[in-house]
């Protein structure tokens, strides 16, 4: 009976320092030999992704941006759930008018423009709080993603014609978080936090936790033989379609109320720990 474990990316199978420890890349190829599925389910895009697995050769299952794209272990796209065009281009405009940062995730790049880059700079030298650190690590998050392109302007993504499967904000000023989320929340889109001061827009048909779904119909796996790790609120989806919910100790107080047990941090090999409680010791 094989089991599938689905397991986030950032504060979850990533340490603090955003890489891959050899405990749990090690974990995730022993738990594959032992015949068990592995799919990393994150916001990031699977380009990106593929750049962190690289160096630790790993091969898994990927359900990339929220949802709205799964890719298989050789890296082929199946099961696709993109924003519809009207939609990105009306979100993307009001974004741009309103001086945001925005992100728009197609499945080759992410398109920033200049003017949005450097948004987020003059939004750090405003937004006068203890968090500047955590600013600035946010900041290098973003613009170090794998296929960063800058454009001049957005529309030349509109006209290039390709699939966005997301639109990223980031914005370190909370009362413009809450406004774009409320500005955006109305058009039976999905709406993600999966990290400090970002905002992730899917289609209303994507999200972790109808991929993950998708996936284990199409893997022939049951409900109870599904394993979830998470750290926050993006990652509720996916833990309420599973048999076994795991919480990462670094997790969200409600993330945690809502698992059966609570692993190490992201910094304590917490992945590795549940791959070993879980596959290899039964
Ligand atoms: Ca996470």
């Amino acid at each position: 009976m094989s089991k599938l474990v689905a397991i986030d990316l950032d504060g979850t199978f990533l340490n603090p320092h955003y890489t891959i420890s050899a405990l749990n890349a090690d974990a995730v190829k022993k738990a594959q030999q032992a015949g068990a599925e592995i799919v990393i389910a994150t916001g990031r895009a699977n380009f990106d992704v593929q750049r962190l697995f690289e160096d630790e050769q790993l091969s898994t299952w990927v359900i990339g941006a929220n949802g709205a794209a799964t890719y298989d272990p050789d890296g082929k796209l199946s099961l696709p759930s993109p924003l519809e065009t009207i939609y990105a281009k009306e979100i993307v405009t009001w974004l741009n008018d309103e001086n945001y940062y925005y992100e728009i995730v197609t499945a080759k790049e992410i398109f920033i423009t200049s003017k949005a880059k450097q948004v987020l700079q003059d939004e750090m030298d405003i937004v006068h709080q203890d968090g500047r650190s955590e600013m600035e690590r946010a900041r290098k998050r973003q613009l170090g993603q794998a296929n960063i392109k800058e454009i001049d302007d957005y529309i030349e993504v509109f006209q290039a014609g390709d699939e966005i499967f997301k639109i990223t904000i980031v914005s370190f000023d909370e009362e413009r978080r809450r406004s774009a989320a409320d500005t955006l929340s109305k058009k039976g889109l999905n709406l993600f936090s999966s990290a400090d001061f970002n905002l992730e827009i899917v289609s209303g048909k994507a999200s972790k936790g109808i991929a993950l779904k998708k996936l284990a119909k199409h893997l022939d796996v049951e409900k109870e033989d599904i394993i979830a790790i998470g750290d926050s609120m993006n990652d509720l989806p996916m833990l309420e379609v599973v048999g076994t919910k795991v919480a990462m100790g670094n997790a969200t107080e409600e993330v945690k109320q809502h698992c059966d047990y609570t692993t190490g941090t992201n910094e304590q090999d917490g992945v590795a720990r549940v791959i070993e409680k879980e596959i290899l010791q039964k």
